[in-house]
């Protein structure tokens, strides 16, 4: 197989911080789309990816290029290639392959492929070792898991869209999340400020848990009807037994409990946050009003199309903080402290300079 090298950012352990490596990429195959990374968001998953903090489930491959919050315009097209051409905006999001005959493949749900391929750190079907994701200035996607970007929006502010867009769309989509529902939202990072734009813009009423108060303001110009910093006892209390839907986004331990108790009886929460540890659940929290926890990954390819034309339909982006990829050490410290409203999106043209 013909293959080119690119240039790319990569850390070679769990603990190094993130340098410039050239990897190698596939030459377009016939069904495939190549395409010049633009912008590429900073996904927490990326931090816990890189620091091999997920590696009873997924064991980190070094070197690791993070990223799967990528747009950028096609540079070339394989001869079986129809939806694409070069010139087009293109996205590419978490998943970059799966084998299109399992029950789940057919039903959309492409996530949950048994021999799915994620965009990073999963085995390369191609090129053996492991994919390599946006943290790059060029990928080679087949062009089924190829993404069109509606034109109005921002491109740095559409990347997340590609994995905290859909995976907050998904679940509020999925629980019925519409007009006359209390929504809460856990946690305002990056996914959680997608989601409160999905449920105000789903017709929500929304309320916001944070535990940093200087994003109060935020959160309501966000489309929150209310903030409850979870920190205080009172506040919390006054809402138990009250939430229709709860999405928690947290990325770090914390006690769930405290969200299970303010749903209404038969109330769901769905966790999307993805903590190093285990979190501890309280039976009774959820046999009382005999309660629903669930979770939810990311969302089928269909579906994150659907999410991208919503979002260009109500002009949705993420609120972002562009970087040059020679910032991004510095991001993901930032990221673990909470500061950041409310998305990093590297300028993909830095790799360059
Ligand atoms: P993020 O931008 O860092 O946001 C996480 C938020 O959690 C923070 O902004 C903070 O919100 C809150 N938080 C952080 N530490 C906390 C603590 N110790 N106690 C309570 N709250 C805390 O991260 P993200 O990119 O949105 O990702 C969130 C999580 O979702 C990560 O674990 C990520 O890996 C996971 N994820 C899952 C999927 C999926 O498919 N399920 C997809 C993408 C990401 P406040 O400042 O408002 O408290
Ligand atoms: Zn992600």
């Amino acid at each position: 197989m013909t293959t080119t090298k690119v240039q790319a950012y990569a850390a070679q352990s769990a603990t190094s911080a993130l340098a410039p490596l050239g990897i190698t990429r596939r030459e377009p195959g016939s069904l495939d789309v190549q395409i010049e990374i633009l912008f590429c968001g900073i996904c927490h998953s990326d931090v816990h990816q890189v620091r091999n903090e997920w590696s009873s489930v997924m064991p980190t491959v070094y070197p690791i290029v993070p990223g799967h919050e990528i747009v950028g315009r096609v540079t070339q097209v394989g001869a079986a290639v129809t939806k694409y051409k070069p010139g087009d905006l293109a996205a590419v999001g978490c998943l970059v392959d799966s084998d299109h005959t399992c029950p789940h493949c057919q039903a959309g749900l492409e996530q949950f492929c048994p021999n799915m391929t994620l965009t990073f750190n999963s085995p390369d079907q191609h090129l053996g070792g492991v994919t390599y994701g946006g943290y790059s200035d060029r990928i080679v996607v087949d062009e089924r898991f190829v993404l069109r970007v509606p034109a109005n929006l921002s491109l740095a502010g559409a990347a997340p869209l590609l994995c905290a867009g859909i995976t907050t769309y998904s679940p509020l989509r999925r629980w019925g999340v519409t007009k006359g529902k209390k929504v809460g939202v856990v946690g305002l990072g990056g996914l959680g400020h997608m989601a409160v734009k999905f449920a105000h813009a789903l017709g929500a009423r929304v309320v916001v848990f944070t535990t940093s108060p200087n994003k109060k303001e935020d959160a309501l110009r966000l489309g929150a009807d209310k903030v409850v910093v979870s920190r205080d006892v009172n506040e919390m209390q006054k809402h138990t037994g009250s939430f229709d839907f709860i999405l928690d986004a947290v990325s770090a331990h914390h006690d769930i409990n405290a969200y299970i108790n303010l749903l209404r009886p038969d109330g769901t929460i769905t966790i999307v946050g993805a903590p190093e540890k285990p979190l501890a659940v309280s039976a009774f929290s959820l046999l009382m009003g005999r309660r629903n926890l669930s979770g939810s990954l990311i969302g089928g390819i269909a579906e994150t199309q659907e999410m991208l034309d919503f979002s260009g339909a109500h002009n949705i982006t993420a609120d972002v903080e562009v970087i040059p990829i020679q910032k991004v050490n510095e991001a993901y410290e930032r990221l673990l402290k909470s500061d950041v409203k409310f998305r990093f999106s590297i300028d993909m043209a830095s790799l360059k300079s």
